[in-house]
């Protein structure tokens, strides 16, 4: 078994005092855009206008400039962010894991002091027979009605992700009810087909420089007809890319329009970025450690927090539901792995230097395992345990030793816990159909 593990180890951290906002209940929106990069939106400087919407709300609140996804894919990275817990923990080691079903989640803490709580995801990664994540929710809307890799019925376009979440959004606020509403969009994930009618974005503006990309250098999900044999072209592959972000973005403008700003408190995020070229990894993300498929978006705005504040300095997915808690006054996730960052968010305090923990598996291939922090990459051969480590950029050459077992035993936690439950065999051979697995 292939295992990426990738650490940050940057100090030791602090914490922050959670202070409960005063006035009445917040809700909470928390929003996933699955495969979204940063640097792919308008929100954060961009020059495309991709992200009209998250624009809008970065201006009304804070804006999070070196955001980490602990896992480039979307079970393993949600895990932690809905937990904060780290893989280890979560036992989601890859997707078509079910999180332990011990952990309380944000979800059930929201429910447990009282918000009405739902979900509207938009893969079948996401279904309940495939991750668990439905604890604590009184209403998992999981069903898939649009067709992806070839099923008939894998995805659900933001369009409709977004009407059921509005109708339930709206008959909250109607009835006086604080919430917690998780909404995830699933269409910046390849394949870049965005749904017409999509914005159309000025196509010279866009950061990927044309360079023809052969079929097999892309993933097969990627394969859209007719590829223009035997190369095509990576601008196009990025204008469509943005033109899923844009499109997701509009509908997500919708619900963003539809809560009350100063009750709710909203958190945008992204579960892993995406290889638009990178070392040349082209428009996948799944099994890659570097900064294009780890690096993610983080927005909040709501009650209490500024306006228009861009917070510098590493802060991690794992320290999103702390946050977020703390900022809607609502009890915290026991024994968390992240730290409550409500004081820099609220502009008091510069974020604590902390730990990063990613992790990639490629099971396909047996008997690798890489490790990475910001300084230092280490593949490490299962299951002696034997590393190689080397700086995470420029030439591979080793580290002294007692920098290499300090990683190591760092990594010792991530090597000795087996993954957890497999999804059903239904939902699991479904999966496996769609090429996850
Ligand atoms: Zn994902």
């Amino acid at each position: 078994m292939l295992v990426h593990v990738a650490l940050s180890l940057l100090a030791a951290c602090g914490g922050d005092t959670p202070r409960a906002p005063d006035g009445p209940p917040v809700s909470v929106l928390l929003v996933t855009l699955d495969t979204t990069r940063p640097d792919h939106l308008s929100a954060y400087g961009y020059a495309r206008p991709t992200s009209p919407a998250l624009d809008a709300l970065a201006r009304r609140g804070v804006r999070f400039d070196d955001a980490w996804s602990h896992a480039p894919e979307t079970g393993p990275s949600l895990a932690t962010v809905l937990t904060s817990r780290l893989a280890p923990d979560t036992r989601v080691r890859g997707n078509a894991e079910k999180l332990a079903p011990s952990l309380p989640t944000m979800a059930t803490v929201a429910k447990g002091a009282g918000r009405a709580t739902a979900a509207f995801v938009s893969t079948t990664l996401l279904r309940r027979a495939a991750c668990a994540f439905d604890r604590g929710f009184d209403v998992y809307d999981d069903e898939m009605t649009d067709p992806c890799f070839g099923h008939p019925a894998a995805q659900r376009i933001a369009v409709r992700t977004i009407d059921r979440a509005e109708a339930w959004v709206a008959e909250q606020r109607a009835a006086g009810r604080p919430y917690f509403a998780w909404v995830h969009l699933y269409d910046p994930h390849g394949p870049y087909d965005p749904p017409e009618p999509a914005p159309v974005l000025d196509a010279t503006r866009h950061l990927v420089p044309e360079r023809r990309v052969a079929r097999n250098q892309i993933p097969p999900y990627q394969h859209l007809s007719p590829f223009r044999e035997p190369f095509s072209d990576a601008a196009d592959f990025a204008d469509r890319y943005d033109r899923e972000i844009a499109y997701a973005d509009r509908h997500l403008g919708r619900l963003l329009a539809a809560i009350d700003p100063a009750t709710t408190l909203v958190v945008v995020h992204a579960d892993h970025g995406e290889s638009l070229g990178e070392d040349e990894y082209w428009f996948r993300h799944g099994n890659l450690l570097h900064d294009a498929a780890l690096r993610v978006p983080w927005i909040l705005a709501g009650p209490g927090l500024p306006r228009g504040l861009a917070v510098s300095g590493d802060v991690r997915m794992v320290d999103l539901a702390p946050t977020a808690l703390a900022l809607a006054g609502l009890p915290p996730l026991p024994d968390a792995a992240g730290n409550d960052l409500s004081a820099a968010a609220r502009g008091d305090a510069a974020p604590p230097r902390s730990e990063l923990v990613a992790e990639a598996r490629r099971r396909e291939i047996v008997g690798d395992a890489y490790a990475i922090d910001v300084r230092w990459k280490i593949r490490v051969r299962s299951p002696g345990f034997d590393a190689t480590v080397w700086p995470a950029s420029g030439e591979h050459r080793g580290c002294d030793a007692g920098a290499a077992r300090g990683l190591l035993e760092r990594l010792a936690p991530w090597r000795v816990t087996p993954p957890g439950e497999a999804a059903s065999d239904e939902s699991g051979a479904a999966l496996r159909s769609l090429g996850y697995r």
